[in-house]
């Protein structure tokens, strides 16, 4: 069974976080997409337009942060030393008992960048299925971790998984702005298109971008064969949110693990 590296909350990270909705000693958090705001606010609804149910019962998530990621965003709520912290492993099984007790219904996958771990995922997904059949699996995907495999999508394209398309930029200047790492065009959309010829459930976000050219980006990805028709309705804009983590986000050194006692 694989090991998962899960990252601790992170001390800037804290300052956001209610007592409350620590869980298992800081390793996992429980969060409230209502309150969150932002943009989050609409995954009820659209989990609830999937699966059926009432949006409140889709309206809290149990999250796991998982170690590394590809991208360094300026406005990291996790902050570098969230991301790059010194991980704890633990197993799928491990990690779903402390869903089931959690008593959330959604299981969102973090980062970090969870696709790193893509591969991987299938076996989670089969383990919380076998132990915890209603619940929702839900994860993101920022089209440039890694080259994604047409089997692994086409393994992780399950009943009650939902999965956010994270877009970061809308051109190569706005993605490096953002994330302070180049971005692969090619990559992206040949990604993009291999979660639509999967058919993986999805909505996509966009985060940091200037509103007034997401038309044109529209007009640019049906040039990439992206079927703007299905994609556009379940999309919308994530506005960035003034966290207490803010001045926190470059505390530790990108891409580096991070023991807890620099931390
Ligand atoms: S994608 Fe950006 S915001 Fe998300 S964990 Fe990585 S650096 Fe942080």
């Amino acid at each position: 069974m694989h090991t998962w590296k899960v990252v601790p909350l992170s001390p800037g990270q804290l300052l956001d976080v209610r007592p409350d909705d620590i869980l298992n000693n800081g390793l996992y958090r429980r969060c409230s997409t209502y309150r969150g705001g932002g943009g989050y606010d609409k995954f009820p609804a659209i989990a609830a337009r999937h699966f059926g149910g009432d949006e409140a019962d889709y309206s809290t998530q149990f999250i796991v942060q998982l170690f590394g990621c590809n991208l360094d965003c300026s406005y990291c709520y996790v902050t570098r030393a969230g991301v790059w912290g010194d991980f704890e492993r633990v197993t799928s099984d491990e990690m779903v008992e402390a869903f089931l007790a959690s008593g959330q219904k959604v299981f969102h996958l973090m980062g970090g960048a969870p696709a790193l771990q893509l591969p991987f995922w299938q076996e989670l997904i089969a383990t919380l299925r076998s132990k915890s059949p209603g619940s929702v699996f839900h994860s993101d995907l920022m089209l440039t971790e890694r080259d994604y495999g047409a089997t692994e999508l086409s393994a992780i394209s399950k009943t009650r998984c939902l999965y956010a398309v994270n877009i970061k930029g809308l051109d190569a200047e706005e993605w490096l702005k953002n994330t302070r790492k180049p971005l692969d065009e090619t990559q992206f959309w040949k990604n993009w298109k291999s979660v639509q010829d999967a058919g993986l459930p999805a909505y996509v976000t966009f985060t940091g971008v200037s509103r007034d050219r997401v038309d044109s980006f529209w007009e640019k990805a049906s040039k990439h064969s992206i079927d703007v028709s299905h994609w556009q309705g379940d999309s919308f804009v994530i506005d960035l949110i003034a966290y207490e983590a803010a001045p926190h986000v470059d505390d530790a050194p990108w891409g580096a693990v991070i023991q807890r006692s620099q931390k």
